[in-house]
C-alpha cells in the first residue's frame, strides 16, 4: 500500500522545499510539495518533481565502474576500493597528499555532504578549491562590507514599501519568493525589477529597467548622486554606523548621470526615480547572482550595498542587501564534521583555475583528482581546457549517479544513492531559515552506496576508520551540536520534520557589524588586510568596449549563460528529451542585424570555443544579449562554457562566467 512520507528537496536553490513523498512497493511514485512546511506550502518547481525520475531512471549507474583499455569494465566495490586506497597510499609516501586534487561542488545540500572533507582532512589535507563558481564574488564583497552575508526573512517582505528584483529571476529560481512578490503587490507594495532580460518576474513588475549587462554598479552610483543631489541619504546612519562615506562622494563626483546614462543605457528619469524609491523607506533589494559573475562583479555588489546603506536600509524591518544569508549554515558545527586539525598539509587553486592549477602544479603535480557533488566538465568555465587538465591526469575518481560528461572522463566511477535512498538534514544558506529532515525511504538500486559508507570504506582501508566510526546519525548530531541549547536536537527534526533555526530575522538590527572596524564599510578595512585597496571603484567588465575595444569588435555581443528553467544545472539535462539541444535566445536587434529568425540554426563563438545551437528570438531584452542556459551535456551539444572565461571575479573568490563576449552567425542546415 502507498505511504506518504515528508523529506525535503536536496537540489542548489534558494527554496530547499519541504516534500510530501509517495512510495509504493519500494518505489519512489510521487513527489510533491509539503503543505505543512511554512516556506513550500505545498508548492514544488518541476526540479524538485524531477527527483522521482532521477531516482527510477534506468540510466542510474548501478555498480562501481572501472576504464580498461578506454572501455567501462564492471568492477565489485572491494576491488574498486582496494585500488583507489592503494593508490592513494603510493601517492602519499611518494607525492605527499596533495598531489590529490578535491572537486567539488554543491549538488546536494546535505548536511553530511561536507563529510567528504572530514575525509581528506584526515588523510593528511589535499589541494582544495577555494571560491565558488556561483556566488563566490558577492559573498566576499558582502564580508568586505558587513563583515557577512546575512539576509531577511521571508516574511520581512511585507514590512516594506518597495522590493527591488536587482538580476534575479524568481519565477524561475526562487518560486516562493515569487509567491510573496505576488501577496506583496496585491497588498500594494511596489515592485521594481532591473535586469537586461524582461524575465517572468519583470513581467508583474510595476517598474522594469533594462541595464547593460555588467553596468548595474554604474546604475548604483546614478541612484546614489540623485540621492545625495536630493538629500535623501539617511545622514545618521553614514555618520554614526559606517566608516569611507568621504571615498564614496569623491566617487560618485568622477563620473556624470549623462556619462552613466550612456554606460547603463537607463535614462535619468528612471535614475532618478529609483533614488526616490530608495530614500522612501523602507526599500528592499533582492539581488541576483549574474551580475556578480564578472571582473567587475565585487566591486558591482558593494556598490549596490553601498546604496542600500546610504539610503538606510539596512538593519530596518522591510530593508536588507539580500544575497546570501550564510547566518544559516553557519548554525552548523560544520568543524566537528570536517576535522579541518587533522590537516597536516595543504594547497588550494580556485574554483575557477582549477584546470590551470591541475596543469601547472609542480612539487607536487596533480596525480588523483576525486570529484563529489559536481560535474566539472560541464559546470567550471573553460570547458576545452578543463578537459585537457582532466585527461593530463593519471586517476581520476568519480563519485556519481548518473554517467555525467566528467564520469565519462574517469578511471573509476563509483555509484551513489540519491536524496531519497539515504537519511539527511538539508538546508540552504540563500534564502530561508528552515532545515529539513530527510529519511531514507527506498533502497538504492544494484550496488549504489551513500557517500559516507564510500568515505568510511577507504578510511578503514587507509589507516583512519576509527573517524569514520560513527552510525549517520552521530554525525548529524555532530553537525547539530551547537544547536541543542536552542532546543534544536535530531530527535525533534525526525518529529517535526523541520525547525526554524535560531537565525536574525532582521540583520544588523543592532548596527553592530562583523568588520575590523564594527561599522558599514563603504572601503574595506579586510581588503585593505588582504593587501587590496578596499575603496569603491569605477570597474567595468573585462570583455567590454571600455576595456578591450579590439575584442568588443569582434565580438560584439554579450553571452548570459543563465540557469535552465527544468533542470538544476546540469543535473537533468538527461531526463528530459524536450531539452536535449542548445537553444540560442536573441535579443530582436541582435536577430535584425545578423538576419536571424525563431528556428534558424546559428552558431555563437569566441576565440576560446564555439556551440551550435537553435535561435529564439526573445520579447524583450537588452539588444546586445545573447543568452544559452547552462549545464547541457556534451551529447545534447555541448555546454555553454566553452565559450566561457575562467578569469577570477575582481576579489578573486567568484567567477566571471557572464563576463563573455560573442559573435554569432547563421549557419545552413
Ligand atoms: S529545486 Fe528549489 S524550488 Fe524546486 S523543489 Fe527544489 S528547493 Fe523547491
Amino acid at each position: 500500500m502507498a505511504e506518504v512520507h515528508i523529506s525535503s528537496c536536496p537540489l542548489n536553490c534558494w527554496d530547499t522545499c519541504g516534500f510530501k513523498v509517495t512510495v509504493d512497493g519500494g518505489k519512489v511514485i510521487k513527489v510533491e510539495g509539503d503543505d505543512l512546511h511554512p516556506i513550500t506550502q505545498g508548492k514544488i518547481c518541476g526540479r524538485g518533481r524531477m527527483l522521482e525520475a532521477r531516482t527510477n531512471s534506468k540510466e542510474r549507474l548501478l555498480y562501481p565502474l572501472k576504464k580498461v583499455n578506454g572501455e567501462w569494465t564492471r568492477v565489485s566495490w572491494e576491488q574498486a576500493l582496494d585500488e583507489i586506497a592503494e593508490k592513494m597510499r603510493k601517492i602519499k609516501n611518494k607525492y605527499g597528499t596533495t598531489a590529490v586534487l578535491h572537486s567539488h561542488d554543491y549538488a546536494n545540500n546535505g548536511l553530511l555532504k561536507n563529510l567528504d572533507r572530514r575525509f581528506f582532512n584526515c588523510y593528511g589535507g589535499v589541494t582544495e578549491l577555494t571560491g565558488s563558481l556561483c556566488w563566490g564574488a558577492g559573498i566576499e564583497a558582502q564580508t568586505w562590507d558587513f563583515g557577512n552575508s546575512y539576509s531577511h526573512a521571508p516574511e520581512d517582505i511585507y514590512n516594506s514599501k518597495h522590493v527591488i528584483i536587482w538580476g534575479r529571476n524568481v519565477a524561475r529560481t526562487n518560486m516562493h519568493l515569487f509567491g510573496h512578490l505576488q501577496s506583496a503587490k496585491k497588498q500594494g507594495i511596489k515592485l521594481v525589477v532591473i535586469d537586461p532580460i524582461f524575465n517572468q518576474t519583470a513581467q508583474m513588475a510595476d517598474m522594469y529597467v533594462s541595464v547593460t549587462p555588467g553596468m548595474d554598479g554604474f546604475l548604483a552610483i546614478g541612484i546614489m548622486k540623485e540621492l545625495l543631489r536630493l538629500g535623501l541619504e539617511d545622514r545618521n546612519f553614514i555618520e554614526n554606523y559606517t566608516i569611507g562615506f568621504e571615498d564614496v562622494q569623491t566617487l560618485l563626483q568622477s563620473i556624470t548621470i549623462e556619462e552613466i546614462e550612456q554606460l547603463t543605457g537607463v535614462e535619468r528619469d528612471t535614475i532618478t526615480s529609483l533614488a526616490f524609491i530608495y530614500g522612501n523607506r523602507p526599500t528592499m533589494t533582492y539581488l541576483g547572482l549574474g551580475m556578480q559573475r564578472y571582473a567587475n562583479g565585487g566591486n558591482t555588489i558593494r556598490l549596490i550595498d553601498a546604496l542600500v546603506a546610504m539610503s538606510g536600509n539596512i538593519g530596518i524591518r522591510g530593508g536588507g542587501a539580500n544575497f546570501g544569508n550564510l547566518q544559516v549554515g553557519q548554525s552548523f558545527n560544520i568543524a566537528a564534521l570536517t576535522l579541518p586539525e587533522r590537516k597536516t598539509k595543504s594547497r588550494t587553486f580556485t574554483m575557477m583555475k582549477q584546470a590551470e592549477g591541475i596543469l601547472q602544479a609542480t612539487d607536487p603535480g596533480i596525480k588523483m583528482i576525486i570529484v563529489t557533488c559536481g560535474n566539472p566538465l560541464t559546470q567550471v568555465p573553460n570547458t576545452n581546457v578543463v578537459k585537457r587538465a582532466f585527461q593530463s591526469v593519471e586517476t581520476v575518481v568519480v563519485l556519481e549517479q548518473f554517467m555525467t560528461d566528467t564520469a565519462q572522463l574517469a578511471d573509476y566511477v563509483l555509484p551513489t544513492t540519491t536524496v531519497f535512498e539515504e537519511e539527511d538534514i538539508y538546508y540552504s544558506s540563500m534564502y530561508h531559515a528552515y532545515v529539513n529532515y530527510g529519511p531514507a525511504l527506498v533502497q538504492p538500486p544494484g550496488e549504489a552506496k551513500p557517500d559516507l559508507w564510500i568515505w568510511t570504506q577507504l578510511a578503514n582501508r587507509l589507516g583512519f576508520g576509527a573517524d569514520f566510526s560513527f552510525s549517520r546519525d552521530e554525525f548529524l548530531q555532530m553537525g547539530l551540536s551547537g544547536l541543542e541549547k536552542y532546543g534544536i536536537t535530531l530527535e525533534r527534526l525526525k518529529k517535526e520534520k523541520h525547525l526554524l533555526l535560531p537565525v536574525k530575522p532582521v540583520p544588523w538590527d543592532d548596527y553592530t557589524f562583523q568588520t575590523p572596524s564594527g561599522k558599514f564599510e563603504f572601503t574595506s578595512l579586510l581588503a585593505k588586510k588582504k593587501g587590496i585597496d578596499g575603496q569603491l571603484k569605477m570597474m567595468y567588465p573585462a570583455e567590454s568596449e571600455a576595456e578591450n575595444k579590439e575584442l568588443a569588435k569582434k565580438y560584439p555581443y554579450r553571452l548570459l549563460t543563465i540557469h535552465p528553467l527544468r533542470s538544476n544545472h546540469s543535473q537533468h539535462y538527461h531526463l528530459i528529451e524536450s531539452m536535449q539541444s542548445i537553444k540560442i535566445e536573441v535579443s530582436r536587434d541582435i536577430a535584425e542585424e545578423k538576419g536571424l529568425e525563431d528556428g534558424d540554426k546559428a552558431k555563437v563563438f569566441n576565440d576560446r570555443g564555439q556551440l551550435v545551437g537553435t535561435v529564439k528570438i526573445l520579447k524583450k531584452a537588452h539588444r546586445k544579449v545573447i543568452n544559452i542556459d547552462e549545464g547541457q551535456w556534451e551529447k545534447f551539444g555541448g555546454s555553454v562554457n566553452v565559450l566561457t572565461s575562467d578569469r577570477e571575479s575582481d576579489n578573486g573568490q567568484g567567477s566571471t562566467l557572464y563576463d563573455c563576449l560573442v559573435n554569432i552567425e547563421k549557419i545552413s542546415e
